[in-house]
């Protein structure tokens, strides 16, 4: 049959276009398969897949670098314009790479859907500025980007221009978030880490322990306690 044949050869094509991509950038293109397309990689390297050695494996390494200062592969982030966030009203760069890390949360119910959390988040920064952390964390391990890596938030008073926070969607006085959702915040953490915007020796802390507060609820508090990184030390 004619399609067969067709398929055939198509396929046939898909593997030799496949094949002839060097292994660092197939390694690439599964790296980074959720947060650029796969369009990205081959435009950038189009022409140079073609003559593979080192001088593609050069220009590869070079684009990893740029990918891994850019993107974190491991994370599920959603960007300030995919959740509709308005301008922010002042921008201030954050001194890089910074030593603190607050673990928060929003005390506002949880939310469990992109509709319901986009929402929520918004409401977050219209009615909440002041409590605006770097990022906000949904119980699934989603990341929507509050300030980011780069620059100061308003979350923890006195501390803001010293480290970023985590804030966590929901109320954790009576139980943790659930494991995807700190497995996020170490990831995220790690990737600040890799992109030199996280101190590799910073500290951790739950925003009861430099301000008058019950946050990040008793539950979400013990659990950051267990973490390498938590300190004891005020900072
Ligand atoms: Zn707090």
């Amino acid at each position: 049959m004619w399609w067969s044949c067709c398929a055939q050869v198509l396929c046939y094509l898909h593997i030799q276009y496949v094949l002839s991509l060097d292994a660092c950038i197939i390694k690439l293109i599964l790296t980074y398969l959720n947060t650029i397309t796969i369009t990205y990689v081959t435009n950038q390297y189009g022409n140079k897949r073609i003559n593979n050695g080192a001088n593609t494996k050069r220009s590869c390494m070079n684009l990893e670098m740029k990918l891994k200062k850019t993107y974190c592969p491991n994370v599920n982030i959603v960007h300030r314009s995919a959740w509709g966030a308005a301008a922010p009203t002042s921008v201030s760069a954050l001194h890089l790479p910074v030593s603190l890390v607050f673990i928060q949360h929003t005390e506002t119910p949880a939310c469990h859907d992109p509709t319901s959390c986009k929402a929520r988040v918004k409401n977050i920064q219209q009615y909440h500025m002041s409590t605006n952390g770097n990022f906000l964390v949904v119980e699934d391990g989603t990341i929507y980007e509050g300030r980011g890596l780069d620059r100061v938030g308003a979350h923890t008073m006195g501390y803001n221009s010293r480290g970023i926070a985590f804030s966590f969607i929901g109320s954790y006085s009576n139980s943790k978030s659930p494991a995807a959702a700190l497995t996020a915040v170490k990831n995220m953490i790690q990737c600040g880490i890799t992109q030199g915007k996280v101190d590799s020796a910073y500290h951790l802390y739950g925003h009861r322990d430099v301000n008058p507060t019950s946050c990040p609820g008793d539950a979400l508090y013990h659990e950051i306690q267990t973490w390498p990184h938590y300190s004891h030390t005020k900072p």
